[in-house]
């Protein structure tokens, strides 16, 4: 066939695409289409819109970081990387367990450093989930989990998180484990919700996951973007230690989201199983972003303070320009997204608004329906998510064009 003819033809997705990826990733023609991430910043950039959706900063993080990677490039530290992670990264993830939380994790055979969480994440299930058992995620979840949920080809069971203050009811928790339940995966500070799980919900997690024999893995990218709350590892729980494989990543701390470095940590054989999938994954991630990484992870408490005191000050900036605008707004405890209901203007399909906003006032923002199943995406078909994550004047700038908005609808 001509080649332009091939590529002007639209490849229908295969039957197990649909089942594997799930719905949200189809386009409204039906074809196989791109994540919500991608679909909003491509519009935001057609638009000239204000990029409230996908969450990435808009200001690079700390220089010195940015110069040790590019010394390490001109060192030369420019081949592969082992297989579970430069030494120095492991070390440095073990001293930030350490200093951090208290935990002691030994940097030769509990940590991997993974291209970015999400490798973390696919290699973590793929290793643990297999078709016939259940893996249990509170809804709205962070879309990579039901997608590789699905190409895992375990069932995905939910638990839903509800506004305002998107808490799991603990019955509804309890009821959801059977002995299929072989995998819990949290995810803490939450996305899309901004909630931070309290030490209660936790550790029955914690006590559900050891009676029905489930491993727990943790995604805590969000732990150093916490307000007025501390961060609590689900790895620091009684019980939880054994059973519980850790994952976190450099793009939110460090404000580096185009790094992709991550890492995971847990006991030695869990972690072992991981690396034998993540080694067929990527084999291993950028030698001289581990080295600048690992780097990062030694700065001194101030840094990390000071990265929580912007983000708050920047989510109260975002929250007071959509109160304004006329939106419920449900105040997060952590992450950088601050979810509205757009329901008080009459809103009652967010993706719908979703694909409309940039053009109608000059911003994006993500649906919360996208990250749930069928139930869930009824149950949150008017929630928007913003990303604060952006600088000061370009939230307030956002604000302003948002309180156009009530008068365009
Ligand atoms: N988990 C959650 C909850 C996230 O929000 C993100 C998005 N950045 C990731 C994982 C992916 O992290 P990374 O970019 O390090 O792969
Ligand atoms: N984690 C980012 C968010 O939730 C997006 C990452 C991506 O584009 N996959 O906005």
């Amino acid at each position: 066939m001509h080649p332009a003819r091939e590529l002007s033809t639209p490849l229908a997705p295969a039957p197990w695409q649909r089942t594997a990826l799930g719905a949200n990733l189809l386009s409204p023609d039906g074809s196989l289409g791109v994540t919500i991430f991608e679909e909003m910043t491509t519009l935001a950039l057609q638009t000239g819109a204000i990029n409230l959706g996908q969450g990435f900063p808009d200001e690079d993080g700390p220089a010195d970081i940015r110069e040790a990677a590019r010394a390490a490039i001109a060192a030369g530290a420019n081949q592969y990387a082992p297989g579970k992670g430069i030494p120095e990264l492991r070390e440095a993830v073990s001293a930030h367990q350490e200093r951090f939380y208290g935990l002691s994790v030994d940097p030769a055979s509990e940590v991997i450093i993974t291209t970015g969480a999400t490798e973390g994440i696919a290699a973590a299930l793929l290793a643990y989930a297999r078709p016939g058992d259940e893996v249990l995620t509170f809804e709205p979840f962070y879309d990579s989990y039901g997608a590789i949920i699905g190409l895992s080809g375990a069932t995905h069971v939910t638990v839903p998180l509800a506004a305002p203050d998107f808490m799991p009811d603990l019955d509804a928790l309890e009821a959801a484990f059977n002995e299929r339940t072989r995998v819990v995966l949290l995810n803490n500070p939450h996305n899309p919700t901004g909630a931070v799980f309290p030490r209660n919900v936790l550790q029955r997690v914690v006590d559900l996951a050891a009676r029905h024999g489930s491993i727990i893995i943790t995604d805590e990218v969000y732990e150093h973007l916490t307000f007025g709350v501390a961060h609590t590892p689900v790895a620091s729980l009684p019980g939880a230690g054994e059973r519980t494989i850790t994952i976190s990543s450099a793009g939110k701390t460090f404000s580096l989201t185009g790094w992709k470095v991550g890492w995971l940590s847990g006991p030695a054989e869990l972690v072992s199983a991981v690396r034998t999938v993540k080694q067929f994954l990527t084999y291993s991630s950028g030698t001289p972003f581990q080295l600048a990484i690992a780097q990062g992870l030694a700065l001194p408490d101030t840094f990390y303070d000071g990265v929580a005191t912007a983000l708050e000050q920047k989510r109260d900036i975002l929250s007071q320009g959509l109160r304004a605008a006329g939106f419920d707004v449900f105040t997060p405890q952590g992450t950088y997204f601050v979810n509205v209901d757009t329901a008080p203007l009459g809103i009652t399909d967010a993706l719908d608004l979703a694909r409309r906003l940039p053009a109608l006032v000059g911003v994006a923002a993500i649906p919360v329906p996208v990250f749930c199943h069928e139930e869930g995406a009824q149950r949150t078909r008017s929630l928007l998510r913003f990303a604060f994550c952006k600088k000061n004047a370009v939230l307030e700038e956002a604000a302003e064009r948002l309180a156009t908005l009530r008068g365009k609808l």
